[in-house]
């Protein structure tokens, strides 16, 4: 005997009575076999339904020797009739996302040429992969004819056509079966072997909306969301937008040219930044007499690209090394140098003494250190 699954000719049963043929204990409770299910198990990209058996939640679902298995916490009697529902507002979506992808899928056979090798639908959306890239402009009327085809409401209905029959029909398919292949039809747009449940019309799809594409194996990989999952995003996107529009005062289409221009702004503004802390850098340094010994500059607000520009013009005024200093969060962050000194291992004693830290080469390091200026000073003078 096989379970009858209902999912198979009609999507939209979300409730129904069925007789338990099999009742196995298994590790999180009872394996009910029915003689008919509304629950998809899983397969082919989309995951097993969600839902309750007499008001029991359905833990796990699984197939095996063509029945259906619906795992609860309490067993029943083989015999016993049960009663299903659906969580109908997931399964909706599921369909709407997967109905989606076969119409972008089949159009994209069509159009381009392209075989989908792979379909995955997790919570968030859905992804499409087609054996051959896709440039920008062949997505977008991929898009297009793809949401002409939800406006055409076309009926979509599934068959279980006999091998000899099947031989004459062009349909997709990822395996390579012959028998007991059930067919998705999208009438006039797409025929595709597939196991899951389909919205009854291609107008309950909603908006199909391609979100993203990357090249992906030689291919392409396309980030879909299709109905309420679309809408849902579009809402998310104008609520960003108008964020956007609160925080920078400026219409929704002057976005994208008011923020080049303050990336321009910032970039010019940390160039002068960098420009004027070099000055600074170098005036401290400036003001250091040749010495045999060691010499350090404590400045603040100075950047790594400034400390290090220090260190690079003041390390020929030492016989020992040179250090730059600017406080931070507790203590400094410094940089040293040296033409004479190893300063791997002066670092490893300057840590020691004041629980520093930082790493770099033996003639440069950088890091930081929880001190004051006396105890710092006071360690390189010695
Ligand atoms: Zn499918």
């Amino acid at each position: 005997m096989k379970t009858n699954r209902i999912y198979e000719t009609d999507g939209h049963i979300f409730s129904f009575d069925a007789v338990v043929v099999d009742c196995v204990g298994v590790e999180t409770g009872y394996a009910l076999a029915l003689d008919q299910t509304a629950f998809f198990p899983g397969g082919g990209g989309q995951d097993p339904d969600e839902g309750e058996l007499n008001g029991e939640a359905v833990i796990r679902l699984f197939e095996k020797d063509g029945l259906i298995y619906h795992v609860v916490a309490q067993p029943v009697p083989v015999g016993e009739t049960v009663h299903g529902e659906l969580n109908e507002v997931l399964r909706f979506r599921r369909m709407q996302q997967h109905s989606g992808e076969h119409v972008l899928s089949g159009l994209a056979h069509t159009l381009f040429g392209c075989e989908n090798v792979g379909f995955h639908m997790s919570d968030d959306f859905v992804t499409v992969d087609f054996d051959r890239p896709l440039t920008a402009g062949q997505i977008a009327s991929l898009e297009q004819k793809a949401n002409e085809a939800v406006y055409a409401n076309a009926a979509i209905r599934c068959e279980k056509p006999e091998a000899a029959a099947l031989k004459t029909i062009e349909y997709r398919s990822k395996l390579d079966l012959t028998e007991n292949v059930r067919l998705v039809i999208i009438e006039g747009i797409d025929v595709c072997a597939c196991c899951a449940p389909h919205v009854r019309r291609t107008g309950e799809i909603g908006l199909i909306k391609v979100l993203s594409f990357m090249n992906y194996k030689g291919g392409v990989r396309l980030t879909v969301k299709s109905g309420g999952d679309a809408l849902a995003d579009y809402a998310a996107k104008g609520a960003q937008t108008s964020e956007l529009i609160a925080m920078l005062c400026a219409k929704e289409a002057d976005i994208p040219a008011l923020v080049r221009k303050l990336q321009e702004e910032a970039a010019s503004l940390r160039l002068a930044l960098a420009q004027e802390q070099r000055l600074r850098a170098a005036a401290m340094v400036e003001a250091v007499e040749q010495t045999d010994g060691n010499a350090a500059v404590f400045g603040e607000g100075l950047s790594a690209d400034a400390l290090r520009f220090a260190v690079n013009e003041g390390v020929s005024r030492t016989g020992g090394l040179f250090a730059a200093f600017t406080p931070a969060e507790a203590g400094y962050r410094y940089c040293m140098g040296s033409k004479t000194v190893d300063l791997s291992a002066f670092a490893k004693a300057f840590h020691a003494a004041l629980g520093g830290r930082g790493g770099g080469k033996p003639n440069m390091i950088q890091g930081s250190v929880p001190a004051d200026r006396n105890q710092i000073e006071e360690f390189l003078m010695k």
